[in-house]
């Protein structure tokens, strides 16, 4: 009698959450080579066991089935490019990632050396950003390298900078324990940070803390504050210079802290003065007793801590809304203190760790400063490459218009879908075609993004990858591998260190392990404001999570800086900054008259390439919802639950009207995650502007003016069957109009009395159904029963879309 195999045995592994900023401990359980289950690390003091939706169903994202495994390059065409009406075909990583080497060299000799660039993600780990950093700016001597962090966090570490001296905030998530006085501004830590936000709630019935909250909308984080405070987008200036005003009226300013740890006062009184409370509570639409009481409590209150997110950093004037609420803190002396100080909630999971490494077109390693000879002079003897050059990179939406206008030709794209996620999407697009070679080294494919692509990597994900990833609050953890990558993906860091090898720089990417990279990392960052040199894998794989600065290997890590009043500034003071009230760059118009804020949801995660793959998450995704008061959902001529179309200047969005009274009147909410793959129609970026904050050079992605108006031609639902490249392909095709795509197989039959297109992807598999539907091939289809076409070819069965 045969004997069945014995069970393989189980192992827990501790590891960290690989999608927000809160950077959630999570132990993960393996059996024979997969994550079977996850849960909350109790040991970890960010999360102490919990986890959010997402976290608890990481399990569900380690293999779904449209893993890219192999590398993947499009065939040639006669004059040596890359056949774009192709599709790829497999190829060894010594030919990929040979051929990039010999394209980025040749494109770099013809067209100089900002002619190439890298765009990263915060979803990458700290080893693989630096990896990277090192490469492009070292080694292929350009500073065009740049991250979607540039979409999310940019402002504030560019206003950290302008206050304190040095990137990162003061405080830990444990001061929202100890503040008597907590407030959110344009945060709804409730869906977005939910495990930072349940501390905090936990923390309240203890404590008694009043809660403002700051947000256009009345999210469920706002239904939780004492005061709520629903401005009008973009108007966080105005309220900021109206509360610092009431301050100073009212004599809650710390005139012994302003004197003895900070300068330039004058500068921030003076702005302050030309905005008295009413004049503010004319801007933001609010009543000027509201913004009295929030200015009283953030100002008398014991310690007052402040949370804030996307809604101050997606702005034309995000910059100074962030040094507008430092301004506050400052001069009311709410920093320093346990339960006190500004702190930026950030979106990713090693945004923090991106800034650590430099990686992004305006910085340099450790907290350098690419304008500095002596700063760069250090680094590239530390890299042992040629030098650095001094002016900064493009970011990420001048490399969108770089691409446009020539002066950049080669993109190399790691861990992101740019695609869906840049303002003015089909701008992004067009970037993208017309670039001489577009990289995409990705887990996934299709995404948005990797259907651009030239040449096609497969990168190794959670819980396939070892490496660190450094929280909102400066807490380095431990992500560890605990099972093979799929087919032959790799880790990112080892990607491009094996890309600098094909570009000859091969000594300098000799890393043994991610470890070993770390280490660099670590000893670069030696005296500097992050400094981690006291932290290496095998400590925090022993100890837990650290936080920096953390110098030596005794050093405990550092929960909160500045707690002697002495600022990272060359002084040692920390800076007032005049913040003028600058509107949106979009008013509403009599054409355009409603103002569109775009937001996350719960149980969702960005462009919806790992989440979305999840049926649990998925299901609770409410899918494309306008939300619009009922007064102006009347005035559009739409009513609740009806299909209806959103219109900017650069595009048109539908989906489905949910009238409620928690968006203000002149004020419509859409998510940002439904991305073109998965609906063209429901694409809320295509409708967004590129305009972006001067200093931060972050775009303004909350604000838009929109039309809103019934669906012209609404389709609810099409069925895409075909191969794995169906649901991306009819998407990508179908265009505007569809509000729920759904994907199914060639065992499929057409369906009868529904709309339905089959996805030719190449092969023989369309021509047999089509034929065993009783349908003809399309006429303009080849021999092989293909329609050329950059992203792929479709045929229209009865009744379909086209
Ligand atoms: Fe992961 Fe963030 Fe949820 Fe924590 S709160 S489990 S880090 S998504």
């Amino acid at each position: 009698m045969a004997l069945s195999p014995p069970p393989s045995p189980q192992s827990e592994v501790r590891t960290v959450c690989p999608y927000c900023g809160v950077g959630c401990g999570v132990l993960a359980t393996t059996r024979g080579g997969m994550v079977t289950s996850v849960r909350g690390d109790p040991d970890h003091p960010t999360n102490r066991g919990g986890l959010c939706s997402k976290g608890q169903r990481l399990a569900g994202t380690v293999r779904p089935g449209d893993r890219l495994l192999h590398p993947l390059r499009r065939p040639l065409d006669a004059a040596g490019g890359f056949d774009r009406g192709r599709t790829w075909e497999r190829v060894g990583w010594d030919d990929a990632l040979g051929d990039c080497a010999r394209r980025l060299t040749a494109i770099q000799a013809e067209h100089g050396r900002d002619s190439v660039a890298f765009y990263l993600s915060g979803q990458l780990l700290t080893e693989d950003y630096y990896v990277a950093n090192k490469l492009v700016k070292g080694f292929l001597g350009t500073n065009n390298v740049d991250t979607n962090s540039r979409l999310c966090m940019a402002s504030a570490a560019a206003a950290y900078k302008l206050a304190f001296g040095s990137d990162a905030p003061p405080g830990c998530y444990e001061d929202g324990e100890h503040a008597t006085c907590v407030i959110f501004l344009g945060s709804n830590a409730a869906e977005t940070h939910p495990i930072v936000f349940g501390r905090l709630l936990d923390a309240r019935r203890r404590t008694g803390a009043r809660w403002i909250v700051v947000d256009p909308r009345r999210t469920p984080t706002a239904a939780a504050a004492d005061l709520h405070l629903p401005i009008t987008p973009g108007s966080d200036v105005a309220l900021l210079l109206g509360m610092l005003n009431v301050c100073l009226a009212e004599g809650l300013t710390d005139t012994a802290f302003v004197r003895r740890h900070t300068d330039d006062f004058a500068e921030a009184e003076a702005v302050a003065a030309e905005w008295p409370v009413e004049r503010a509570a004319a801007e933001c639409g609010v009543g000027g007793d509201a913004i009295r009481e929030a200015a009283r409590l953030f100002g008398s209150s014991a310690a007052t801590m402040s949370l804030w997110c996307q809604g101050l950093n997606q702005s034309i004037a995000a910059v100074s809304k962030n040094l507008a609420l430092i301004n506050l803190h400052l001069a009311t002396g709410q920093i320093g203190r346990p339960g006190t100080g500004p702190f930026s909630l950030t979106g990713q999971a090693n945004a923090m760790g991106g800034r650590e490494v430099g990686g992004m077109a305006t910085e340099l390693a450790a907290h350098r400063k690419l304008a500095d000879p002596r700063d760069r002079a250090e680094v590239s003897e530390f890299w042992g490459s040629g030098p650095i050059a001094p002016e900064r990179g493009l970011s990420a939406m001048e490399l969108i218009d770089g691409l446009l206008d020539g002066r950049v030709r080669a993109l190399w794209i790691a861990g992101t879908n740019p695609i869906a996620s840049m303002p003015d999407g089909t701008r992004a697009e067009a970037a993208l075609r017309r670039a001489e070679l577009v990289v995409v080294q990705e887990l996934f494919h299709p995404t948005d993004t990797s259907l651009f692509a030239d040449v096609l990597l497969p990168a190794a994900g959670w819980a396939e990858k070892t490496g660190t990833a450094t929280s909102s609050e400066r807490r380095v953890t431990l992500a560890q591998a605990m099972v093979p990558p799929p087919g032959e993906a790799r880790a990112d860091w080892r990607i491009f260190a094996d890309l600098g090898r094909h570009l000859g720089h091969g000594a300098h990417f000799s890393y043994e392990d991610a470890a070993d990279v770390f280490d660099e990392h670590a000893a670069l960052t030696r005296g500097r404001t992050c400094d981690m040199s006291g932290i290496s894998h095998e400590r925090l794989r022993r100890e837990g999570s650290l936080q920096w600065p953390c110098p030596d290997r005794d050093s405990p890590g550092t929960a909160r800086r500045y707690t002697d009043g002495v600022f990272a500034t060359s002084g040692g003071r920390a800076r007032f900054n005049a913040t003028p009230h600058v509107p949106p760059a979009e008013p509403p118009t009599d054409e355009y008259p409603l103002r569109l804020t775009t937001a996350r949801t719960a149980h969702s995660w960005h462009t919806l390439t790992k989440t979305g793959k999840v049926a649990e998450l998925r299901r609770l995704d409410p899918g494309p919802i306008l939300e619009v008061h009922p007064l102006d959902a009347a005035t559009a001529g739409v009513a609740d639950g009806e299909v209806v179309e959103l219109t900017s200047r650069r595009g048109s969005w539908r989906g489905r009207a949910l009238c409620t009274e928690d968006v203000p009147r002149g004020t419509v909410s859409a998510s940002f995650h439904n991305s073109p793959l998965w609906d063209r129609g429901a694409w809320i970026n295509r409708l967004t502007p590129a305009a972006l904050d001067p200093r931060s050079l972050q775009p303004e992605l909350k604000h838009v003016a929109v039309r809103l108006g019934p669906a012209r031609s609404a389709l609810d639902g099409l069925l895409v069957i075909g191969g794995r490249a169906a649901a991306p392909l009819a998407g990508a095709l179908v265009g505007a109009g569809v509000l729920r795509l759904e994907a199914a197989g060639w065992d499929t039959p057409a369906p009868a009395g529904r709309p339905w297109c089959a996805v030719l992807d190449g092969g023989s598999d369309c021509r047999e159904w089509l034929s065993t539907q009783g349908h003809s091939p399309p006429r303009d289809a080849d021999a092989s029963g293909r329609v050329a076409g950059r992203d792929g070819a479709y045929a229209a069965g009865d009744g379909v879309v086209t």
